[in-house]
């Protein structure tokens, strides 16, 4: 069976984690520090704050921001459901635009959807390409005066916020910049299947404008993040250190120097190495497709966007749901594994009874229906991606010669 998406574990990974099982600091410490400091320095944004998880930072952020019941937060209809459910943990409502051909938010749907309840714009990075930053931020600006702010964070910021959830798209770029300096702020996932994992782990690249004191706010996530304890774990271990306040309370999504040890391994090795092989695998996918008429293959290059090639979304042309669900059987009894990115959230039970409408985003579903994605990760082979191909051509094939 060729699985869908195994961590690397090698050698270095190792190493690094034992190293800091032997320091005796295993919690947030000197590892996740360094982790910030190069995720900042390869990003090009103004500062990181690493987390347990994407969804904590999302969560994190529209807290920071005061998003609260009432509050609109304009989310794409095609993505993974943490991004609806944080605002939904918030008490505000999540507003669904429908998608691109390209997977990612509409400009023209933000467009009509915008009010003077919305608060915050969560674009999607969907498998790693960048969402039109420019022209998002250029909508939140002219919207400026429909914003109203009701916290002092909005009225500093006087519109709405862009949070770009940038859980698939670390290293992808936009107009020569890298992700997480695009815009507001970007999360970055760094869980299992993502192309920089830490077990579990999540980071906010801050890039605020310059009216933020970004060093300030790092302090204040810092904070938030541990109960809003005003002394992390490291600060009391200092001598005399025990005294503390707790300041609000916060939450408890710290990073852990165990996770940032594999982070620093993974970041490493991220350009030169994970990123080549991943564009390697993409482009031995897109020309062993690029011969059948019923392929629509993903695009990872365009005059100003460069993917992570976090995931191959390959479409089938013309197919149904049930066609395409046909197609993934028969890779499945072909030992391999794929999976579909993602159902839009209408789909899903939690959201369908919040009355979200399928109908209402015609693009989302027709993306969805029919959408394979085929494993894309570091130590699948050039034989193994010939196999997944011939198992997706063979598969899709008998489905048509049936119908
Ligand atoms: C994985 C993922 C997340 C959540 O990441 P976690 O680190 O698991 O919280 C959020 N958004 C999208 C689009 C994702 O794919």
């Amino acid at each position: 069976m060729i699985p869908f998406s195994p961590p690397r574990i090698d050698q270095k990974i190792i190493d690094e984690v034992t190293d800091t099982l032997k320091s005796g600091w295993w919690t947030t410490g000197p590892k996740t520090k360094l982790f910030e400091q190069r995720l900042t320095d390869y990003c090009g944004n103004r500062k990181t704050f690493c987390v347990s998880s994407a969804t904590a930072g999302l969560e994190l952020m529209l807290r920071w921001f005061g998003v609260k019941e009432g509050d609109e937060v304009i989310i794409p209809a095609y993505t993974y459901t943490a991004t609806a459910n944080v605002v939904v943990h918030c008490g505000a409502t999540p507003v669904m635009a429908d998608v691109n051909e390209d997977f990612n938010i509409s400009l023209a749907e933000i467009q009509r959807l915008i009010t003077n309840k919305t608060k915050v714009i969560i674009p999607v990075d969907m498998a790693g390409m960048p969402c039109d930053y420019d022209e998002i931020m250029h909508l939140a600006k002219d919207s400026s005066s429909l914003f109203s702010p009701s916290t002092e964070v909005q009225k500093k910021l006087g519109r709405v916020l862009i949070l770009s959830d940038s859980a698939h798209s670390i290293g992808g770029e936009y107009k020569g910049q890298k992700t997480g300096s695009l815009t507001d702020v970007s999360v970055f996932s760094f869980h299992a299947v993502k192309n920089l994992a830490t077990a579990e782990g999540g980071g906010i690249a801050l890039n605020l404008p310059k009216q933020f004191d970004c060093e300030e706010l790092y302090k204040y996530l810092n904070t938030f993040s541990l109960h809003g304890q005003s002394k992390d774990a490291l600060a009391k271990t200092q001598k005399g250190g025990w005294r503390y306040d707790v300041i609000e309370p916060g939450y408890k999504c710290n990073m852990t120097d165990i996770q940032a040890s594999i982070g620093l391994v993974e970041l490493e090795r991220y350009e030169s190495d994970t990123l080549k092989r991943r564009k390697g695998i993409f482009d031995r996918y897109s020309a062993g497709f690029s011969q059948y008429h019923w392929a629509q293959l993903p695009v990872a290059i365009t005059n100003d966007k460069t993917s992570s090639y976090h995931i191959y979304m390959l479409r089938l042309n013309g197919f149904k749901e049930e066609q395409r669900d046909e197609v993934i059987q028969g890779i499945f009894d072909k030992d391999v594994s794929v999976n579909v990115h993602f159902q839009p959230l209408p789909l899903l039970t939690a959201y369908k009874s919040r009355g979200y409408k399928m109908e209402d985003y015609p693009k989302a579903f027709d993306n969805y229906q029919r959408e394979i994605t085929l494993p894309m990760y570091y130590t699948l082979t050039n034989e193994q991606v010939d196999e997944v191909i011939a198992a997706v051509v063979e598969s899709v094939e008998k489905v048509l010669n049936n119908s």
